[in-house]
This record gives structure tokens, sequence and C-alpha cells, in this order.
């Protein structure tokens, strides 16, 4: 199953980090419950056509993209007037991992590399997501942007980190399907960024122009 040309080397990699939804699990469950069904239900509440409601909640995301408030159930639940984590809850078998990610985690784990998720997905999300799939117990921890104080695209949640847990950034892995995200930690000094390709496993690989990158996390060893 081993890649033939991994873009990395191993012997450069102390501590690993890597990101749950669109890295690991599958992004088209969260594409799906955001981009369909949360407009569908949305509509269904308001009396409006689903293409109404996708437009208004549409430019609703827009206005909070990338801040903490994007991630967070609460604030979505609130603006929208809908019980998201019970929606989430009810969804739940559609959740799963993209192909080759637990083959990753083990990998990584028998090399005795610390390894963590780090996430910006919110602690309820995180609880819906593990429940459902195991994924904290492949890794140490799982590091939460909402209780760092800060998304994982700004400095402060790199600084937040290192605080709480010592490691050498230039030795450090990031693992990610988030270009904004891999930008922020390339400033912080993160030596070995790569971003995953293809992080909804229902659509096609993406092109990523400014950093290395994987089809999918499998592909790294
Ligand atoms: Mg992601």
């Amino acid at each position: 199953m081993a890649s033939a040309n991994p873009p990395l080397r191993w012997d450069e990699i102390d501590t690993v980090l890597v990101d749950m939804d669109g890295t690991l699990l599958d992004l088209a469950f969260d594409n799906f419950f955001w981009r369909e069904l949360v407009p569908a239900r949305y509509a269904e509440r308001n009396g409006l056509a689903f293409d109404a409601a996708q437009r208004e909640i549409t430019s609703r995301y827009e206005r909070v993209a990338g801040t903490l408030a994007w991630y967070c159930l609460e604030h979505w639940s609130a603006e929208l007037e809908l019980d998201l984590v019970a929606l989430k809850r009810s969804h739940r078998h559609l959740i799963g991992y993209l192909p080759g990610a637990t083959g990753f985690l083990s990998w990584v784990r028998r090399s005795g590399r610390p390894l963590r998720i780090v996430t910006n997905a919110h602690p309820q999300t995180i609880a819906v997501k593990a429940a459902q799939t195991g994924v904290h117990e492949h890794v140490d921890e799982i590091v939460c942007a909402h209780e760092l104080g800060a998304p994982k695209e700004s400095a402060a949640f790199w600084t937040a980190l290192q605080r709480k847990m010592p490691f050498d950034p230039r030795r450090t892995l990031l693992v990610e399907d988030s270009l904004a995200v891999l930008a922020a930690a390339r400033t912080f000094g993160i030596g070995h960024p790569i971003a995953v390709a293809r992080p909804d496993s229902r659509q096609p690989p993406r092109e990523i122009a400014g950093f290395v990158s994987v089809e999918r996390v499998a592909d790294l060893i």
C-alpha cells in the first residue's frame, strides 16, 4: 500500500499534526450538511424556496468565514434558529473516513511520533464525529481551536499551540485541506505543511498551488 514516492522525508519529521475534516474524515458529510441539509431545513422553517434559503445562508457563511464563529455550532444554531447538534447527530451515519486515513494514523503511531489532530471543528461536532468514527482512539490528543481561543488560520492559534505543547515547528508535519491554514502554519514556521487535494470523496481532486500536496493522507507513507 505504500506510495512509490512519498513527497516528504520522514527522517525530518518528529511531530505530526493532522486536520480532521477533509483530511482524515470525508468532507462529503460537511458539504452535504452545510450546503444541502441546513438550507433545506431553513427553507422549510421559513417558508422559503430551497434556492433562496441556500443563497441567504451562503451569504451569512461568507460574512464570518475564517473566524471561530464560522465553525461554531452554537453560533449557527442561534443565527438560523435550528438545532444543529441534533441535526448532525441524526445524520451521523453519513460521517466516515477518507480512504486510507486509518492506515495512515496507525502507521504514524507505530513510528512512535507524537500524533495530534488539530481542528477548528466545534467541540460538539468533535464529540459527534469521535463517537461515530472512533477517530480519537487513533491519536494522542485532539486539539480544538475553540479551546485555544483562535482559529488555525490565525497566528494566535499557533502561538497558543506551542505554549500548550512544546514542539519544534521545523520538524513538524501538518497535513491539512485548508490552504489558508497551511499559509498561517508556514508563516509560523511549520517546516512541512502538506495539502490534501481531495477532501471530499465525491469531488475530483483540486489543483493545489503553493504547497506540496497529496490526494489523500495515505499517499504520505
Ligand atoms: Mg479541514
